[in-house]
């Protein structure tokens, strides 16, 4: 749905440049920015995707997304788009972040050599149709997530603002490059928790990888996000030869300890080949398990390890006795061992800043295509 677009200027000659996301786009008349989405017409800007989604939503565990300390257990009724401000060669939702919509939202096509006869059809709904099927649901949480959430900034507003009245928290699955004019309209509006991929530590990789300028954005809407109140947690996608030194690793673990503080949950995921990689090789679990111990040795209460199976990387432990808090297999709970109060059975440490909400112990299959 075609709506007038926030947080933009208006230039000579009828241009239009972006605030919405870092790579603050200068579009001229009749032409999108780099996510496609937002297009200058008579020189105001539009977003395009305005509760345009690629299915009513889906109900996934939040350990999915992945977050592992907010509201473990819960269900997150998740919410997609098309579109997104990275082109990373490596994209595992290509179909979806790399799709160009039509002016009204409708009948996305894949922008991609080859796949330009695909269409997609967008499902249009309104923040009170969204809410009526969220409150049905059950879930407690919903993500803006799979493609980049941060495009869809006015909708995410809107939706937030609703959802804060029926007590469901939410959620964003984000490259996290912003402005910080976005990110504050987010903060106000209480988005409650964030995954944000931080890919590498380098300019050289988002140039290279993602084709945007720098990491710097990034950084910045961690720090802001997490100074803020909003619960963050990290995902880093390592790649053989891309990002995986340990030089890289640690320069990571070391800027999240200093930056957003040793109780920031960090994800390692496993990368496996897709889009314009597909010859690429599989992350090793040797890495992995190096990775893991580089984030402990940092001071890293909790690393993870995802998309592969790590015992030790799977678990939850207490950053003063190192009891086994959570046992987890894949996004399941095998044991959980915390007090009523939120403290460690073991040491009376408590967890109360460090795993946020409730927790839901009874939180078998939850993954429904709606
Ligand atoms: S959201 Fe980002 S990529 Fe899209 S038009 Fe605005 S600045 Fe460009
Ligand atoms: S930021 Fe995420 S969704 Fe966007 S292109 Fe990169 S991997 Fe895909």
């Amino acid at each position: 749905m075609k709506i007038k677009a926030r947080l933009y200027e208006i230039l000579e000659n009828k241009k239009v440049k972006c605030k919405v996301c870092a790579n603050e786009c200068v579009i001229t008349e009749n032409h999108v920015g780099k996510c496609r989405t937002r297009k200058n017409i008579q020189g105001e800007l539009f977003s395009l995707i305005y509760g345009s989604l690629i299915s009513p939503g889906s109900l996934d565990p939040i350990e999915k997304k992945p977050l592992f300390n907010f509201w473990p257990g819960a269900t997150a009724y998740s919410i997609a788009s098309i579109g997104c401000s990275f082109r990373c060669s490596n994209c595992q939702n290509w179909g979806i972040s790399q799709a160009n919509p039509s002016d009204n939202g409708k009948n996305g096509s894949y922008d991609l050599e080859g796949y330009e006869n695909r269409h997609i059809s967008l499902i249009e709904m309104t923040v009170e149709k969204l809410i009526k099927r969220v409150k049905k649901s059950n879930a407690r949480t919903l993500a803006f997530t799979y493609n980049e959430p941060l495009i869809w900034h006015e909708w995410i507003l809107d939706v937030t603002k609703q959802l804060k009245e029926e007590n469901v928290k939410t959620i964003l699955v984000t490259n996290g490059y912003s402005t910080p004019e976005a990110s504050q309209e987010l903060i106000d509006i209480g988005i409650n928790a964030a995954n944000i991929d931080i890919k590498a530590m380098s300019d050289d990789f988002y140039k290279k990888v993602c084709s945007v300028k720098s990491v710097q954005p990034v950084l910045e809407t961690a720090k802001k996000f997490k100074s803020n109140g909003i619960h963050v947690e990290i995902t880093n996608l390592i790649i053989p030869n891309l990002n995986d030194s340990q030089e890289e690793i640690r320069k990571l673990c070391n800027w999240v300890v200093e930056n957003l503080g040793k109780n920031t949950p960090t994800h390692f995921s496993a990368y496996h080949p897709d889009f314009k990689t597909p010859s690429m090789e599989r992350t090793p679990s040797s890495t992995l398990d190096i990775a893991y111990h580089i984030a402990k040795e940092a001071g890293l209460y909790f690393p993870y390890i995802g998309n592969v199976r790590h015992e030790e990387g799977s678990n939850t432990y207490c950053p003063s006795c190192n009891h086994l808090l959570i046992s987890r297999s894949g996004y399941s709970f095998r044991k959980i061992d915390i007090t009523d109060n939120n403290t460690c059975p073991n040491c009376n440490y408590d967890l109360r800043n460090d795993i946020i909400g409730e927790i839901n112990k009874n939180s078998s299959p939850r993954y429904t295509f709606l």
